[in-house]
């Protein structure tokens, strides 16, 4: 009140005189009339049982039967102390618990699995509607597959990772039979189409396709590559253009992989799995390399080579033999035998 008083000396703008701060602090009873106070007095009960309380959307076009969710979930989340379920929204949920400990466990977890489809988790908070929550995102490990050997650094897991969204780790991984992968983990949007995989090139080192395999991915589309349907109900399934007809050669089961492998420093962890590159299904398909990407990568290592040798770059005997300018393909992954020379 004092800054206004000395403003509203040094200044006649009668915009201050009118200031509606002043309204506030005076006594008008029509305006406290259509206005209830309350303090957390008057909530204690209902504050306390939210105290460990957790939000959660199950990401799905499917109906959700209420009345066994709460028996479900109850299961997966190995039975916390005091679990009840709310139902406050379309797929929304206020799960309440009276253990902390078991609270932080299942935001730990997040997302959780239920019939096959994602439920994103968030701790609740007061100032948080839980209506203007999006869940658009999810935290998920995704393994690249089909990397260069010298490729496999976490830098270029983060650059990879940055193609589909937040990455919030990168780490390199080793398999029972030494064969060393990098993992990421990346805040997934839920609402995009899942990638398969993605050309990575450079100049010196050619084009080459990583395969992604996702750790616990739920139920999606094979047609449209969206969480929360199947083909059947796939509302693109009539319309698809032939871009979109060719992601059903690449989409597929395969993508979904469980958790394995032991992350490199951490000799803890001694539960293995299978190897996926012994998945049927695995590396069966190849992509065409986009005749732009040839082009650029071409252009690129021209440029490399007269950077490298700008006196003979031209009398260059060794590369005039070779006819010209040659991408290096020679660290193909095992799966994806690729080897290109660009003229
Ligand atoms: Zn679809």
């Amino acid at each position: 009140m004092k800054m206004h008083h000395q403003n509203a000396i040094t200044s006649q703008d009668p915009a201050i005189e009118n200031d509606p701060t002043e309204e506030t602090v005076t006594e008008d009873t029509a305006e406290t009339d259509s206005f209830i106070y309350f303090d957390d007095s008057d909530i204690q009960e209902r504050l306390e049982e939210c105290q460990n309380s957790i939000l959660g959307k199950i990401v799905s076009e499917k109906a959700i039967h209420m009345n066994s969710i709460q028996n479900a979930l109850s299961n997966i989340w190995c039975n916390p102390k005091g679990f009840r379920v709310e139902h406050i929204g379309d797929k929304l949920f206020h799960f309440f618990m009276d253990e902390q400990e078991d609270m932080k466990r299942i935001i730990r977890g997040n997302p959780w699995f239920f019939r096959n489809s994602w439920l994103i988790v968030h701790p609740w908070r007061r100032d948080i509607d839980a209506q203007s929550l999006e869940f658009r995102h999810a935290p998920i490990w995704i393994q690249l597959w089909g990397l260069p050997t010298q490729c496999r650094t976490k830098q270029m897991g983060i650059k990879i990772g940055s193609s589909i969204g937040t990455v919030l780790a990168s780490e390199l991984y080793e398999y029972p039979d030494k064969k060393l992968i990098i993992k990421i983990k990346v805040n997934l949007a839920v609402n995009k189409p899942i990638k398969a995989g993605i050309y990575i090139g450079s100049a010196k080192d050619g084009a080459h396709w990583i395969d992604f395999r996702y750790e616990n991915l739920p139920q999606f589309c094979f047609a449209c590559g969206l969480i929360g349907h199947t083909e059947a109900n796939c509302k693109l399934h009539d319309t698809r253009t032939n871009t979109e007809s060719t992601n059903k050669n690449v989409l597929g089961p395969w993508l979904r992989y469980n958790h394995f492998g032991r992350r490199i420093m951490d000799y803890k962890d001694r539960k293995f799995s299978s190897n996926p590159t012994k998945c049927k299904n695995y590396g069966h398909y190849m992509h065409p390399i986009p005749p732009k990407m040839l082009e650029e990568m071409a252009e690129m290592s021209m440029l490399n080579h007269i950077k490298d040798h700008p006196q003979s770059h031209n009398t260059n005997e060794e590369h005039t033999k070779k006819g010209g300018s040659i991408i290096d393909m020679s660290q193909p992954s095992s799966s994806t035998p690729l080897w290109l020379t660009v003229l």
